[in-house]
């Protein structure tokens, strides 16, 4: 059940860089980042039955076995087999790693390793996609652009016309913005700490921006002034604990639904006055904007192959894979969205 993908771009996404640090985790090491990236099969093993050789694919840090309760399910993308491990760094099959040097293995990181010219991932983490795609755009469709956007169309799902907040306007916040344009939303209202953010923002759409620093009451309640008592959506996506609950409390009571994405830090509790669920707020948390990988994944690439969904104002930066430090250094410095890593020189 295994597949040997052919890199051909990958992109630095910030949950390389938080294990590449292995700050608050076991480390594993030496290991292979990667998991933002598009491919071509190279090869396929025993078991493999829906992919051949010269299939265009995305490779996904999470999975979808077809067979599982979760894989059964409708609401579901939990897979129970291949759902995201970021401990695992072996294949699960035999327990071992695909990738050695001098006979010592080299670790797999979330299945698969895409900072490799070659790497093999479990089928189920694999997403067929339309050959004519161009990967070297399409390739930030694995992660983050599609975490924020199903955050939004599939989750937070806002009616036409409605008033939408975005906390945190990173890839994935911007891609939840992007979601809220796509479905029709009329006001689109940025929170950041950043005021350099701003300005990159507008390109997708968020039309109002709210620097929490710059107001001596708590973000929430600015909203609420901003929009006669609340947002209809909101969409968190810092892990920040105290943006989750202001992103919930900023919701209008009767309807309004709160999406939590961003991963908050391991101690991390949820607070707020049980009222605010009574008055009828709803708070839901989303993984991986509930796509299945590979039933859902190939929809979002037909989304940008229409011209429905932009990801090109996603990618701010391209170096070949010998400068792939650059990529590191300009996420460390917050600079742009996506750097995009070209395997071939
Ligand atoms: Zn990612
Ligand atoms: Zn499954």
């Amino acid at each position: 059940m295994e597949v040997r993908l052919k890199i051909l771009y990958t992109s630095l996404c910030h949950t390389d860089v938080y294990f590449w640090e292995a700050k608050g985790q076991n480390p594993l090491f030496p290991r292979i980042y990667g998991h933002e990236a598009g491919g071509i099969v190279e090869s396929v093993g025993e078991g493999v039955t829906d992919l051949e050789p010269g299939d265009h694919v995305l490779p996904i840090f999470t999975g979808e076995c077809k067979e599982c309760a979760h894989c059964k399910s409708e609401e579901s993308n939990m897979c129970d087999l291949l759902r995201i491990n970021t401990d695992r760094g072996v294949m699960l099959s035999d327990g071992k790693s695909r990738f050695s040097i001098k006979g010592q293995p080299i670790y797999h990181f979330l299945g698969t390793s895409t900072f490799s010219e070659y790497t093999v991932v479990h089928v189920g983490c694999v997403a067929k996609i339309n050959p004519l795609a161009p990967l070297d755009k399409v390739c930030v469709i694995s992660c983050g652009i599609s975490t924020g956007l199903g955050a939004m169309v599939n989750v937070a799902k806002p009616p036409k016309g409605s008033t939408v907040a975005v906390f945190g306007l990173g890839a994935v916040g911007l891609s939840a913005a992007e979601g809220a344009r796509i479905a029709g939303a009329s006001r689109i209202i940025g929170v950041d700490l950043n005021p350099n953010r701003f300005q990159e923002a507008k390109k997708f759409g968020v039309t109002e921006f709210v620097n929490p620093k710059d107001h001596n009451k708590p973000v929430q309640e600015v909203i609420a002034e901003m929009t006669n008592g609340g947002v209809d959506r909101s969409v968190e996506c810092t892990g920040n604990v105290d943006a989750m609950i202001s992103a919930f409390e900023c919701v209008h009571d009767g309807w309004g639904v709160a999406v939590l994405v961003g991963v908050p830090h391991k101690d991390a509790v949820f607070k707020t006055h049980p009222i605010n669920l009574l008055n009828e707020r709803t708070l839901k948390g989303t993984f991986f904007g509930n796509y299945k990988p590979r039933s859902d994944i190939p929809s979002v690439v037909e989304k940008y192959m229409n011209k429905e969904l932009e990801v090109e104002k996603f990618i701010t930066h391209q170096v070949p894979f010998s400068e792939i430090n650059k990529a590191f250094d300009y996420m460390l410095k917050g600079e742009g969205l996506r750097c995009i890593i070209r395997m071939e020189e």
